[in-house]
């Protein structure tokens, strides 16, 4: 299988390093023929992802903290210049302060709960309102339409049900996965999907902020029905089916992989008790 994403070019966002979910879908982007951008987060982590981009073959590199509207404005404005429209966006982009991702809940501060939603669910929607309009759709003579594109973010298990530690990132996921349903809505007219990958937890420079990190994966390994975490490969997969052709009817969707985590309740009765640690 390759190919599938020849002729079609887009822009990932949120490459930190080579641990990150974007790389996992980038590389899967690459190898069926995407041309491929990248933004990234101020200039330490430049360093780092512009090597990575010139192994699949990219140099178009845009500068863009999404909490700056300004900024956002100038990197589609960059985007733009080089290439008029675009077929695909990967927004993979998250934070919380990592003291408010321990104890409880109830004691998340104004100030944090506001930033988490700011970069972790206001950013995918003024990401897709600048990313739509470089997506137009064409409609030939015969009324063959071409052109849309399609959209994909990251969430979390944790906006569905309560996972220890996750508090208002949880709570930003549940309406990060709402505004998908809206975004998807209001995009659908022009041929756009938006979708959303549940990924289960992957130890990711973001995941290491979560407290007892190490024991939700092993919760997980051990519960989930493939008896494993997933990998960055196994969300590139789903990546690239919700954003190339294979997944042209899908749209408004979280599609889950998490070696199936969510679909279980309770304990597995060959997972052994495991302690914190
Ligand atoms: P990561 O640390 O590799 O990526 C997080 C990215 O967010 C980084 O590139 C960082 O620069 C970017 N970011 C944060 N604030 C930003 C800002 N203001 N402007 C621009 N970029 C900003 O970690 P990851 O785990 O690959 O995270 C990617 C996405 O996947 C996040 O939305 C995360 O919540 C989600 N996710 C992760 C897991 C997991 O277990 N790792 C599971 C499910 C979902």
């Amino acid at each position: 299988m390759t190919g599938l994403m020849e002729g079609k070019r887009g822009l990932i966002m949120g490459l930190a390093n080579d641990k990150s979910l974007a790389w996992g879908i980038a590389r899967k982007l690459h190898e069926q023929g995407a041309e491929l951008a990248f933004s990234y987060q101020g200039e330490a982590l430049e360093k780092r992802v512009r090597p990575l981009a010139a192994s699949l073959g990219s140099d178009f590199l845009i500068e863009c903290d999404v909490s700056d509207m300004t900024a956002l404005d100038t990197a589609f404005e960059t985007l733009a210049a080089r290439w008029p429209t675009i077929d695909f966006l990967v927004h993979a982009i998250g934070f919380s302060d990592k003291t408010e991702l321990r104890g409880k809940f109830m004691d998340t501060s104004l100030d944090n709960f506001l930033m988490t939603m700011n970069i972790s669910v206001y950013s995918m929607v003024a990401v897709t309102r600048r990313a739509a309009a470089m997506m137009p759709q064409v409609e030939d003579e015969n009324g063959v339409k071409t052109g849309g594109g399609s959209i994909v973010t990251l969430t979390y298990y944790g906006a569905e049900k309560v996972v220890p530690h996750y508090n208002v990132m949880g709570v930003a996921k549940a309406a990060l996965e709402a505004s998908v349903r809206y975004l998807a809505n209001d995009c659908g007219p022009q041929g756009i999907r938006v979708n959303a990958l549940s990924a289960g937890p992957i130890k990711t420079l973001a995941a290491s902020g979560i407290g007892d990190f190490r024991y939700i994966l092993k919760w997980n390994e051990l519960n989930a029905p493939l008896r494993r975490n997933v990998t960055i490969d196994d969300v590139g997969g789903a990546g690239l089916y919700l954003l190339s052709d294979l997944s042209s009817g899908v749209t408004g969707e979280v599609h889950h992989v998490d070696s199936g985590y969510h679909t279980v309740g309770m304990k597995q009765e060959d997972a052994p008790d495991i302690a914190l640690g």
